[in-house]
């Protein structure tokens, strides 16, 4: 069953009329009023593309035009046993495909006990009872912030910009400068907290008299004052605390093709770029910083995790065959994915069913057929949902010289 997508579009989307989101979008569902463009620029930015069930985008079945969770509801052996025992009658992911232009919210998301905790205290707030682990998969350079910096990084940073003494308190900074390796954590947390509760006055001033500083100066002391990246950060959001965080949280360069996982209470931002991205049925955020929305400081504080992590961390990248990478997130059911790269010649992939169901997105030309049906075109934008009991073939199309990227989101068992 193809799929039509719900399109979001957030002010950090891309404006520019070729990014994946506004492409995919417009052969996802041709029928679609074209968008305006003016000077070369897309009227409304493009941040999202949503697969799946959740309230805030849901899915569309393109035959039939009925809501992909209503066809679930009306048909719940479509998503296999398993999967509703785990879940309940719903898609239990959602998959993405993103277009960042300006930097998302410092963010983190919660524990699956803690949101529900969360949801019941403010529903206002916290809409979404449900965790929201997430990975994804990279289509172009990609720039984001990811958990904290070692704590003998955040040190050096302490005295190379020694305006960031003035934000944090004395207090704060001289525990973190002074304390041995078993208090790196407590004095990690209490400097990031003293960070991100300081007044409004007093970051601006600290942020102008860094950047001031930074802008007349040799490329070693800008190097050692994470300058382009805070101006780029203050650029989009001037006198920000989230611009601060250059100084505690990782940066991460990540090439086309790579992958990440984010698990719970793990801080992150995106900066830029684009990406597919795999996430729990879920829409929960709690944020910190870089946004006009409502800022949770004290919730997020006290959730996140201090230690600092590498890029693969908590995801097994395994390679199924020559163009099948399979991606399978630690401690959770919600979603796995699988990542083919077909060129002309591969032979035949097939999907067999692991109990949930499947949904196929494709970047390119490329066939697939379902059980014993014959083949049908997978084409650029279309996408497919596949129900529990059905196995699928993924294969390249013979007339096609290039290679067509097709990505499969599946539960975790
Ligand atoms: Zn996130």
């Amino acid at each position: 069953m193809e799929l039509i997508c719900k399109v979001q579009t957030y002010d950090w989307g891309s404006r520019d009329p070729n990014c994946h989101v506004h492409n995919l979008s417009c052969k996802n569902d041709p029928s679609k009023p074209d968008e305006n463009v003016s000077n070369g620029l897309l009227d409304r930015p493009h941040a999202e593309i949503w697969v799946g069930t959740h309230v805030n985008g849901p899915s569309v079945i393109k035959d039939s035009g009925k809501l992909l969770s209503e066809y679930i509801y009306e048909n719940p052996e479509s998503i296999g046993n398993k999967t509703q025992e785990e879940f309940g009658v719903q898609l239990p992911y959602l998959l993405k495909v993103l277009s960042v232009s300006k930097p998302l919210s410092i963010q983190a998301h919660p524990l699956k006990s803690h949101a529900k905790e969360l949801h019941a205290k403010y529903p206002d707030i916290y809409k979404d009872p449900n965790h929201k682990p997430e990975m994804l998969v990279t289509l172009s350079k990609f720039q984001m912030l990811r958990g904290f910096r070692p704590p003998a990084d955040i040190k050096i940073y302490l005295q190379s910009v020694p305006e960031l003494r003035d934000v944090l308190g004395a207090d704060s900074a001289d525990f973190l400068l002074s304390c041995n390796s078993s208090q790196e954590q407590e004095a990690l947390k209490q400097a990031y907290r003293s960070l991100m509760t300081a007044s409004d006055e007093v970051v601006s001033d600290c942020l102008t008299k860094i950047l001031s500083r930074v802008k007349t100066a040799d490329e070693a002391t800008r190097g050692a004052c994470v300058a382009d990246l805070l101006e780029k950060l203050y650029s989009h959001f001037p006198g920000d605390v989230g611009c601060l965080s250059v100084y505690f949280l990782q940066d991460f360069e990540m090439a086309p093709g790579e992958a990440a996982f984010l698990p719970a209470n793990l801080i992150h931002a995106y900066i830029e770029g684009e990406c597919v991205e795999l996430m729990a049925c879920s829409d929960n955020v709690v944020r910190g910083g870089l946004t006009p929305k409502l800022k949770d400081v004290e919730t997020l504080c006290s959730m996140l995790e201090y230690e600092p992590v590498d890029r693969s961390t908590n995801m097994d990248v395994v390679q199924l065959s020559d163009n099948c990478t399979k991606y399978i997130p630690h401690g959770i059911k919600d979603f796995s994915m699988l990542c083919f790269k077909l060129k002309k010649g591969d032979p035949v992939s097939t999907v067999a069913s692991n109990g949930g169901p499947s949904v196929i997105l494709s970047l390119g030309t490329a066939k697939y057929s379902v059980d014993s049906n014959p083949p049908q075109s997978l084409l650029e934008g279309h996408v497919v949902f596949v129900r529990a009991d059905q196995t699928f073939n993924i294969f390249p199309d013979p007339d096609k010289e290039t290679t067509t990227q097709v990505f499969v989101a599946q539960c975790n068992f």
